[in-house]
């Protein structure tokens, strides 16, 4: 049987991952400023990750939520604890796109309204009501095509604005990410984010966080929405919630009361991914992660600033993006092939390093003099590599 197409695929096969590396079938080391896509959040296979999972699984991995199951209050508790929001309340699913699902679908119960309000370049999943809110024409089906969704630019504070003043009380929800991943890390201001709380109070619509990719540690605090200093009603969480095990989860203001609706999922924190989460945020609280996340990158965002020819340098955290000029349109895949170094895209030319929050500074120099080795090949006109391995 033949694999569907999903992404483009090269000939690597990565069989082996221990912190910020990889290793390939034919032994060869990779390091991994992708962090598997902004997954990898205490590093690939943490012994105590591994271990936590394995014993959890001795135990029991599964019974149906119907039953009460311990382990995901322990969650809960750590993660009111780690995140700073105690008096929120947690719901379980399996996948960023569910939880950003439910938190849509939550926040049309409370306030019984149907507009959300999104913004361009915005990547929220790919179900019904989360891909209708995402700007990617290529991923949004007929079917998912709804007048409900409302495209305004990003960081346009004058068109948030207008659009509240005169549609504001059919307004639901507005929906955004601190820092937009999939669209080409671009941070949202912080005084954007402080007029969605406004408005949101003032219409009493619903201010729904995603932190699937910007969160969970990743620029030093907890929600990168944290830096413009304002609380969401809503936040959803999957990426490095599980550090590579699928569990992801909505965390909700107190006023959202639970009388107003039903969710619901068969596997949603589920033992086996609770004890997964759970020892994620064991990790990051015991091994300052945040701060680590922080600390190495602002080294990395300093380090890159001063190469000039990479432009609009962004991000936060380890969180960071940059433009590449047509001369170096071969930069990400020369990285890979010939430096052995994972790093991401946007479109349409845009490189993103989401690695592990546990990047040393020694790893971010392996990327760093690679980077810059392989910007000076490519500025003086070598050719590019033909061959992938
Ligand atoms: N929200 C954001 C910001 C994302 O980056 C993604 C995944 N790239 C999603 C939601 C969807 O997550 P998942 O693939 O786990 O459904």
């Amino acid at each position: 049987m033949k694999l569907f197409d999903v992404y483009p695929i090269n000939d690597i096969n990565i069989v082996k991952a221990k912190g910020s590396y990889v290793w390939d079938d034919k032994g060869n080391e990779y390091v991994d400023m992708y962090g598997g896509h902004a997954v990898i959040s205490i590093g690939h296979t943490h012994p105590y990750w591994v271990k936590r999972i394995e014993e959890q699984l001795e135990q029991i991995a599964f019974y149906s939520n119907s039953i009460k199951i311990p382990i995901q209050q322990k969650l809960a508790d750590k993660l009111g604890e780690v995140s700073g929001k105690k008096d929120y309340q947690l719901f379980l699913c399996n996948s960023g796109a569910e939880a950003n699902e439910n938190a849509l679908k939550l926040a049309s119960f409370y306030n019984g309204r149907k507009k959300i309000i999104s913004f361009s370049k915005a990547f929220h999943g790919r179900t019904s009501l989360a891909v209708a809110v995402t700007d990617n024409p290529s991923i949004v089906a007929p079917v998912n095509e709804t007048e409900n969704a409302i495209f305004l630019p990003f960081n346009d504070k004058g068109a948030l604005q207008n659009y509240f003043e005169k549609n504001g009380d059919t307004v639901c929800a507005v929906i955004i990410e601190g820092i937009q991943g999939v669209g080409g890390i671009n941070v949202a201001s912080e005084s954007f984010l402080q007029l969605i709380r406004k408005l949101c109070n003032e219409y009493n619509a619903v201010f729904i966080a995603d932190s699937v990719q910007c969160g969970y540690g990743r620029t030093g605090k907890f929600y990168s929405h944290d830096y413009a200093g304002v609380d969401a009603d809503i936040y959803t969480m999957a990426k490095g919630m599980g550090n590579g095990f699928p569990v992801a989860g909505i965390s909700i203001a107190p006023h959202i009361h639970s009388k107003y609706f039903m969710l619901g999922t068969t596997f949603g924190g589920n033992h086996l991914a609770c004890a997964a989460a759970l020892a994620v945020l064991e990790v990051i609280e015991k091994e300052n992660l945040m701060s680590n996340a922080k600390e190495v990158g602002d080294y990395l965002f300093s380090e890159i600033e001063r190469i000039s020819e990479l432009k609009n340098l962004r991000g936060k955290g380890l969180m960071i993006g940059f433009d590449v000029t047509p001369e170096l349109k071969d930069l990400k895949k020369n990285l890979l092939i010939k430096h052995h170094i994972f790093t991401g895209e946007a479109k349409p030319n845009v490189i993103r390093l989401l690695p592990s929050l546990a990047l040393t500074k020694a790893d971010a120099d392996k990327f760093l003099s690679a980077l810059r080795e392989e910007i000076s090949i490519l500025v003086k006109g070598l050719p590019a590599l033909e061959k992938v391995i």
